[in-house]
C-alpha cells in the first residue's frame, strides 16, 4: 500500500510522519507547480473550485509515482467540499488510474470503522505513537510559522526568517523522534526570537488574514501573499491553522461559538466553508485593534462570495479596511502586488491619522 494525500502548506510533513510511523509507505505529491495546476485544470470540470483542481493535479502526480491509496478530506454542509472526493475518484478512474480512496469524515466515531476496513487492524500502541508524533510535528510547524508571520515584518536582512524556517522544516521532516521534534521546536523558537538577529524596532502594521482554508494555507495558490505582506513590513495573523481546523473538524474543540457570536450582528447562519469565520474573525480583528483585514477565496467559492457581500458592512460598522482577493488559475503576481501595495499605503495613512488623534477621512476601499 502506497499512500498519498493532497498538498496543503507544510502539513505534508506531519501527514507523512503519521503514515510512516504506522508502517506504511508514503508517496508525497511533488511540490505544487505550474504542471500540477495545468493537470488539474485540464481534467477538472471548468467551474470546480481552484483547490479541487490542484488536489486533482496532486493525485495524478502521486499516482504516476506509484501511489495506490488516496487519503482525502470529506465533509457535509452547504458547500461543494463534501463531494470533492467522490468526483475526483470518478475522474481518476475514468482516466484509467487504479487506486482506492479513504475519505476522512467529520467526527472521530465516523472514522473508526472505516479506518479498520481500509488500513487493516492496527496495534493500539502504534496508533498512539504515530498520532502523537504527527500531532507534535503539526503543532510545532504551526507554532514556528506563527512566529515567522510576526517576525518577517521586522527583519532587517530580507529572507533571514524564511531561511531559518526552511531549515526548521527540513530538520523536522527528517526526524522520527518525538524528543527531537520538541527540541527543534524550542531551538527554532529561540533562533527566530533571537534579538541579535537585529529586528527593526517599532510597531508594524497588523493585518488579519481570513478566507477559505486552502487559499489561506497554501502559498502556491495565494501567490505567497503572507511573504509579500511581510516584505512590505506588515505583520500577519490568522486563525486558520491546520491543527486548529483538525481539532474542530474532529469535534475535539469548538471555536465556532466565539466566531458566531462575533459575526451575529452581520451574519446569523452557517453558509458553508469558512464564510462565517471570515465575517466573525474580521469583527474580532477589528476589536483587537488590527489595521486591516485581507480575505482570500477561490473564484466561485460560495461561502466566501457570501462573506464578501457582507464584509463592506462589517468594514463600515467596525471601522476596519478590508481587501478581498479571489484566485483562479489565471491569477498573476503583478495584479496582486499592486493592489497589496495600495492597500498597505492606505493602512499607513489611516494609522498616521489615528496617531495624530484624527479620524481617518479617506476612502476605505474594498477590492478584488
Ligand atoms: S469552501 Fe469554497 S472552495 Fe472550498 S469547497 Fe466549498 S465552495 Fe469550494
Amino acid at each position: 500500500m502506497q499512500i498519498t494525500f493532497p498538498h496543503m502548506g507544510d502539513m505534508a510533513v506531519a501527514v507523512k510522519a503519521l503514515f510512516q510511523e504506522l508502517g506504511f509507505s508514503v508517496v508525497v505529491p511533488p511540490p505544487i507547480s505550474r504542471k500540477t495546476l495545468n493537470l488539474g485544470v485540464k481534467y477538472s470540470p471548468e467551474f470546480a473550485c481552484l483547490p479541487f483542481k490542484i488536489n486533482l493535479g496532486n493525485f495524478m502526480e502521486a499516482l504516476d509515482k506509484g501511489a495506490d491509496l488516496i487519503v482525502m478530506g470529506g465533509g457535509c454542509g452547504p458547500c461543494r467540499f463534501g463531494y470533492y472526493a467522490e468526483v475526483q475518484r470518478e475522474i481518476l478512474q475514468e482516466m484509467g488510474y487504479e487506486f482506492s480512496m479513504y475519505v476522512i469524515e467529520p467526527g472521530i466515531i465516523n472514522n473508526i470503522r472505516k479506518i479498520r476496513e481500509t488500513f487493516g487492524p492496527l496495534p493500539f500502541r502504534k496508533v498512539v505513537s504515530a498520532v502523537r508524533l504527527a500531532w507534535n510535528k503539526a503543532r510545532a510547524i504551526d507554532e514556528i510559522y506563527k512566529l515567522v508571520l510576526e517576525k518577517r515584518a521586522l527583519e532587517v536582512e530580507e529572507g533571514l526568517v524564511d531561511k531559518l524556517y526552511a531549515g526548521f522544516i527540513r530538520k523536522i521532516d527528517e526526524t522520527m523522534s518525538l524528543d527531537e521534534v520538541r527540541r527543534l521546536r524550542r531551538e527554532y523558537r529561540e533562533k527566530i526570537e533571537d534579538t541579535s538577529a537585529k529586528y527593526k524596532r517599532g510597531i508594524p502594521l497588523k493585518v488579519g488574514l481570513v478566507g477559505e482554508i486552502y487559499l489561506v494555507l497554501e502559498p502556491f495558490v495565494n501567490l505567497e501573499i503572507e511573504k509579500r505582506l511581510g516584505q512590505l513590513g506588515v505583520m500577519v495573523e490568522r486563525d486558520l491553522y491546520m491543527t486548529n481546523w483538525l481539532l474542530n473538524f474532529l469535534h475535539l474543540r469548538n471555536d465556532e461559538k466565539h466566531i458566531r457570536r462575533a459575526a451575529r450582528k452581520y451574519l446569523g447562519s452557517f453558509v458553508g466553508g469558512h464564510g462565517i469565520d471570515s465575517v466573525g474573525n474580521t469583527v474580532r480583528y477589528s476589536r483587537r485593534g488590527f489595521d486591516g483585514v485581507i480575505q482570500l477565496g477561490p473564484f466561485t467559492c460560495m461561502p466566501e462570495i457570501i462573506a464578501r457581500s457582507i464584509l463592506p458592512a462589517v468594514s463600515k460598522g467596525e471601522g476596519i479596511p478590508v481587501l478581498t482577493f479571489f484566485f483562479d488559475e489565471h491569477s498573476a503576481d503583478a495584479g496582486i502586488q499592486t493592489r497589496l501595495e495600495a492597500f498597505v499605503d492606505l493602512l499607513e495613512r489611516k494609522k498616521r491619522q489615528r496617531m495624530k488623534g484624527l479620524e481617518y477621512k479617506g476612502e476605505i476601499v474594498y477590492g478584488q
